[in-house]
């Protein structure tokens, strides 16, 4: 198995099913700094649109992978911070798309979908999966602290002449933050802008997970559920809850075309692999398991190697332990 510096996982996704991830951006490079971001702070905000990681390279690491005739349900762009900034990201699905077995998917906060050739780049992609957690400018700037420039308007606009000519799936992620949005008119605010952009699903979500600000606060399952039917289409809950309706780490779940065995996308791990994982998604010691297809017994061994070479730290959130790079 070659080591890659730009692909990470397979990892197994609920959303995405099994989903090997392309970063394009350095870390942690974006329009926004969210306080619920789970990569951590933004450390390089900014608008300026540039090729930050070299394109041919991810190119050939996609191609070598591809060589290896491994399973994924998605290849997802996303990574480090937002993609969209990367100047040939388009590149990336194109090639996704010409190799034709395994579905693409971009992660976005919609900030630079307002210049048509983002739009255009964007188009390649199978899935979009959008951002839109607010509902005016200064809801806006209180959840996401955008880079200055970044203009609300601007990107519900973007947003709409994107749904007006993308024949893929658009997806989008409403995030809930009590004391932010989380109110009936807030919800029912952020639910009418979202019709006039016509998503095909409407995903909610809440601070489950470490998050870039400390104690971000999260709502219970049922709240989360009561606002689910403001949406067109209705909401589904993503975030994952524990049977007591407890905020629980969103365990990855094995998609069902992910069988361990050698033509599986699953593969044993090498510390590498996870410090990569642990990198951009903060996980439990079950979710490195699933993911690398280890018993919990190989996961925890390896996250401890890697706790005690300061490669990665622990953080307990809602009763869970969570493990981030760094
Ligand atoms: S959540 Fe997404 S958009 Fe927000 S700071 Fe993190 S990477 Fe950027």
């Amino acid at each position: 198995m070659p080591s890659f510096k730009y692909l990470f996982g397979p990892v197994p996704s609920r959303r995405f099913g099994l989903s090997l991830g392309v970063d394009l951006m350095p870390r942690k490079t974006c329009t926004l700094d969210c306080i619920f971001c789970e990569v951590g702070p933004t450390t390089h905000r900014t608008l300026s649109r540039k090729e930050y990681v070299p394109t041919e390279a991810v190119l050939k690491e996609l191609a070598a992978w591809f060589a290896l005739n491994l399973k994924a349900d998605f290849i997802t762009v996303t990574g480090s911070g937002e993609p969209t900034l990367h100047t040939r990201f388009g590149d990336v699905l194109a090639a996704i798309r010409a190799h034709g077995q395994v579905r693409s998917a971009l992660l976005t906060n919609s900030t630079l979908l307002h210049i048509p050739e983002v739009r255009t780049a964007a188009a390649l992609a199978d899935v979009v999966k959008v951002s839109l957690s607010a509902w005016d400018q200064d809801s806006f700037a209180a959840i996401t602290h955008p880079s200055t420039g970044v203009e609300f308007d601007l990107l519900v606009d973007g947003l709409r002449k994107f749904r007006q000519d993308f024949s893929g799936e658009l997806w989008m992620e409403v995030f809930v933050v009590p004391g932010l949005n989380a109110l009936r008119n807030q919800v029912e605010a952020i639910a009418a802008l979202a019709r006039t952009i016509r998503p095909d699903r409407v995903q909610l979500n809440t601070a489950v997970r470490p998050t870039a600000q400390q104690n971000v606060p999260s709502l219970s399952e049922p709240q989360l559920r009561s606002l689910a039917g403001y949406f067109t289409p209705a909401a589904e809950v993503i975030a994952r809850f524990a049977p007591g309706g407890v905020p629980m780490h969103d365990s990855p779940r094995r998609s069902a075309s992910a069988e361990p065995g050698a033509r599986s996308g699953l593969r044993h791990a090498d510390k590498s692999a996870v410090r990569a994982m642990l990198q951009r998604r903060p996980c439990t010691v079950e979710d490195v398991a699933h993911a690398f297809a280890l018993s919990r017994e190989e996961a925890e061994t390896m996250v401890r190697e890697l706790v005690g070479q300061h490669v990665v730290r622990a953080e307990v959130r809602n009763g869970e332990t969570y493990y981030l790079g760094g």
